[in-house]
């Protein structure tokens, strides 16, 4: 017999996971399919965040960053550590195990939310008819659904010329789990990816080298902060080549050398490992049959309006699959917004206020637009900015380089963007972010107490500037 459902979502990732346990929390008889796998041959719902993205990659930036500062920043604070060793197997099994805590989270949640929660790949037929081929083999079951929230998500963009052999060549995922460190190490791509793990290997002791196709760092970003930004990344090593156009690359005796044009000459590198992290691309393979009316665009990203409605009724999309920033929060408030509309629930996501954030060190985060941007499309803009350098608890922690700044309208004073390079711009990044949302204005942030010594006081120093009162700098 089908089992017949309220809700299933395919793809078990932070869109598709948290849109599940919504639906559930709304009384919805909900099923989650999720086709990924863990390494002891188990299911493992968390989808690339959880299993190969945020959270690994997070769980080695603050290792390796641990190591670097007991390497040499710990001597600031008095601190001398003598002898100190890598081991790198211990550094790669503690980033697995907060995976498969984070993994088996999620199906312990599945349970306690009573959502059915399937191991294997999910297709949609007419009918909203699903089936799912199970992971581990035996026969396809079918279920169908009164919706279909589709929430595949994203795989690595492949670079034709310089094909992944999973050895030397390898994709962000290789890069979680090399067993020794890279001697040399190339990297394609000065996006977050590259600046992420370039900056973990860097860290454990690889000299990197950053292959970058466009003539500037971080073009998304405020420049103010760029341009900070690659400062300290050039005084911790990272050796990133702009305007480095990658022709192709041949791997021999386990190494791998890659011609680039730069500047109008050619070029070659060879490195130990090459991660290649020119981008992602939407993972929608064996989806969904043709013809039920669901479209992809250009890119692939599965076609949706405002509210995440596919071309076909009832069937939904969210996430890295659907267009918008790749970012996991932005995943699971689609995931949320979902699950609420089909429970009849008005809900929205406000593009606007969705945080982007970096975790190199220093930290870059930011939230709403850029001076430039805004001065592009003619919005009068006032600006305050505040360094890092004469904070307290930023000297305290010896930890000063960066700063805040923050882009308001010149006439309404609104704040339409906070743009932070510095120490834990990951978490300072969140009072702006509510500020937005609640369409504060620079005044609201300089009239609210910041607690002192705290780093957030450069928030509040920068809301002041854009005033002309920043309190401890001359303005
Ligand atoms: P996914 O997380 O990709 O989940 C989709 C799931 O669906 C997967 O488990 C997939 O196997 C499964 N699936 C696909 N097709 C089917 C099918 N037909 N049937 C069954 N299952 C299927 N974002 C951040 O916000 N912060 C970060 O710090 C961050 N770090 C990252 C670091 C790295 C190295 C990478 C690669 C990404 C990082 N991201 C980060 C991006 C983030 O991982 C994605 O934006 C997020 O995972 C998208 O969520 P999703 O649910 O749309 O898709
Ligand atoms: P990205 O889009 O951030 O960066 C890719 C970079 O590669 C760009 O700078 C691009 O100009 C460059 N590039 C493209 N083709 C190239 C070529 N042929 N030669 C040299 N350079 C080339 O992509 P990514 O770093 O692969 O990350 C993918 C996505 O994953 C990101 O967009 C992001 O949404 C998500 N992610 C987020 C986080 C985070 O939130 N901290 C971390 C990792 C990944």
């Amino acid at each position: 017999m089908t089992d017949q459902y309220d809700v299933v979502v395919i793809g078990g990732g932070p869109g598709g996971y948290v849109a599940a346990i919504r639906a559930a929390q709304l009384g919805l008889k909900t099923a989650c399919i999720d086709r990924m796998t863990s390494g002891a041959g188990k299911g493992a719902p968390g989808g690339t965040c959880l299993n190969v993205g945020c959270i690994p990659s997070k769980a080695l930036l603050d290792s390796s960053e641990q190591y670097e500062a007991a390497r040499g920043a710990l001597a600031a604070h008095g601190i001398k550590v003598a002898d100190v060793t890598l081991d790198l197997a211990a550094m790669l099994k503690r980033k697995d195990k907060i995976v498969s805590d984070l993994t088996g989270g999620v199906a312990t949640l599945f349970k306690a939310n009573k959502i059915d929660y399937y191991h294997g790949h999910g297709t949609l037929h007419a009918g909203r008819k699903v089936t799912v081929a199970p992971a581990n083999g035996g026969g396809k079951k079918e279920i169908s659904a009164e919706h279909v929230i589709l929430a595949s998500g994203s795989e690595p963009m492949p670079l034709p010329s310089v094909p992944f052999d999973h050895e030397v060549v390898v994709d962000s995922t290789g890069a979680l789990s090399f067993g020794v460190v890279p001697g040399k190490l190339g990297v394609i791509g000065a996006g977050v990816i590259g600046l992420e793990l370039g900056s973990v290997w860097r860290r454990l002791g690889s000299e990197v080298v950053i292959l970058e196709a466009l003539d500037s760092l971080l073009p998304t970003a405020d420049a103010h902060i760029a341009r900070d930004a690659a400062k300290q990344f050039k005084k911790q090593g990272l050796d990133i080549r702009l305007g480095a156009k990658v022709t192709g690359a041949k791997v021999d005796g386990g190494k791998c050398t890659v011609a680039y044009e730069s500047g109008g000459e050619s070029h070659e590198l060879t490195v130990d490992r090459l991660i290649v992290a020119i981008g992602r691309r939407a993972f929608t393979d064996n989806l969904f049959d043709d013809g039920l009316g669901i479209e992809r665009d250009r890119r692939g990203f599965i076609e949706v309006d405002d509210h995440n409605a596919t071309g076909m009724d009832k069937v939904w999309a969210v996430g890295d699959a659907v267009r918008g920033p790749m970012l996991a929060h932005k995943a699971s408030e689609e995931g949320v917004a979902v699950a609420e509309r089909i429970a009849g629930h008005k809900a929205h996501v406000d593009f606007n206020t969705v945080p982007w954030v970096i975790y190199t060190h220093p930290e870059i985060a930011w939230v709403g637009r850029t001076e430039k941007e805004l001065k592009d499309d003619g919005v009068p803009v006032a600006t305050g900015m505040f360094p890092f350098a004469v904070n307290g608890r930023a000297k305290a922690m010896n930890d000063t380089g960066g700063l805040v700044k923050i882009v308001a309208h010149a006439e309404t004073d609104r704040i339409l963007g906070v743009h932070i390079v510095g120490p834990r711009a990951s978490e300072l990044i969140a009072e702006a972010v509510l500020a937005m949302e609640y369409r504060a204005s620079s005044e609201d942030l300089a009239r609210t107490i910041h607690a002192h010594p705290t780093l957030s006081e450069v928030v509040h120093e920068a809301a002041l500037a854009v005033g002309g009162r920043a309190l401890h700098k001359a303005n």
